[in-house]
């Protein structure tokens, strides 16, 4: 892990419960207090699984596996959200932040190659004391593992707590991202958090395995009937980020989840589809031509799934493994 900063910068510290405006949506809740924001989390953390994971980029899950916190509750709340039960529903169990402090060691004693945080920005006070609780025993390097909708005051106050970024870039239109994730600024905060976080990190450093030390790798989920937005945030990535500076994953394994899989069976049903074009897969054309785009960029550093690679068994049971 990064040498991290002597004293929990203010942002950070568990005061902002108080008056949370942790992520973008800066809903300025009292989480104290039975009276929670968008997300709808407490102070308490959630959490539905803590296991090592295969199912990341190679570079991050390596032989072991990455030792993945999954968080409960999520500031984006995605329709499609292949975690659905966790992020929207909020399974998980209580845990405290010594106990958190405790996973973070035992998934390093297991072998894990890194610590994943998935989904972690609405309790980042606590996790942060609980990074704080291991400073000195924690010696491989933290991934934060979220959907790119950050607050880059946020992403640069964690600098010294994560070694490695690993963020989605998912829309480029407003529109879409108001639909999808009822987050009209998306973009706009996440390309600009996106752009500090490589700033922070600086080039990608993989050990002598290929594992990385730290880095950036910005991920985008090829969505169904979306392809022309992938390609325009194909075209930013290129134009916007450094060349060099960071990896991008391509991901082709959109699955209907949530309530575009309600969609769907709803209009099997033959009633309502309030997400119709999220209710299949994506076609081979789609995907192709996004990643075709990627190529012609010569964006090709990093990872790209073949098709192929569209299947349920990316998501790990939640069954509170390890919490
Ligand atoms: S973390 Fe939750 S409560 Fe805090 S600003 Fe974001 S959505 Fe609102």
């Amino acid at each position: 892990m990064a040498q991290i900063p002597q004293k929990i910068p203010s942002i950070l510290s568990e005061k902002q419960y108080q008056s949370c405006i942790l992520c973008p949506r800066q809903c300025g809740a009292d989480r104290t207090s039975s009276r929670t924001g968008y997300c709808r989390c407490t102070d308490r953390i959630l959490a539905a699984r803590a296991a090592l994971h295969p199912w990341e980029e190679p570079c991050i899950s390596g032989q072991n596996g990455s030792g993945a916190v999954f968080f409960s509750g999520c500031t984006l709340g995605c329709s499609f959200c292949q975690n659905y039960s966790v992020s929207r529903e909020r399974f998980g169990r209580e845990i405290s932040v010594r106990r958190l402090a405790d996973i973070f060691l035992r998934l390093q004693d297991e072998g894990a190659h890194n610590i994943n945080l998935v989904t972690a920005t609405q309790y980042l006070p606590s996790v942060v004391k609980a990074l704080e609780l291991v400073r000195d025993r924690l010696l491989i390097p933290v991934v934060f593992n979220c959907g790119g909708y950050e607050r880059p005051e946020i992403v640069r106050a964690l600098e010294g707590y994560v070694d490695i970024w690993l963020p989605d870039l998912k829309y480029y239109d407003p529109a879409l991202a108001a639909r999808c994730s009822q987050a009209g600024d998306y973009f706009t905060y996440a390309s600009q958090a996106v752009a500090q976080m490589i700033a922070q990190t600086g080039a990608p450093v993989m050990d002598e395995n290929g594992l990385l030390r730290s880095g950036v790798v910005v991920r985008h989920l090829v969505l169904p009937g979306a392809r022309t937005d992938s390609i325009r945030l194909l075209h930013w990535m290129k134009e916007n980020l450094p060349e060099g500076k960071w990896l991008l994953s391509l991901m082709s394994q959109y699955t209907p989840a949530g309530e575009a899989a309600a969609a769907s069976s709803e209009a099997k049903a033959g009633s309502g589809r309030p997400c119709p074009d999220l209710s299949r897969r994506v076609t081979t054309f789609e995907y192709e031509s996004v990643l075709n785009t990627a190529v012609d960029l010569g964006l090709t550093a990093g990872y790209m799934q073949q098709k192929s690679s569209a299947k349920e068994e990316y998501t790990p049971p939640f069954d509170l493994t390890g919490i």
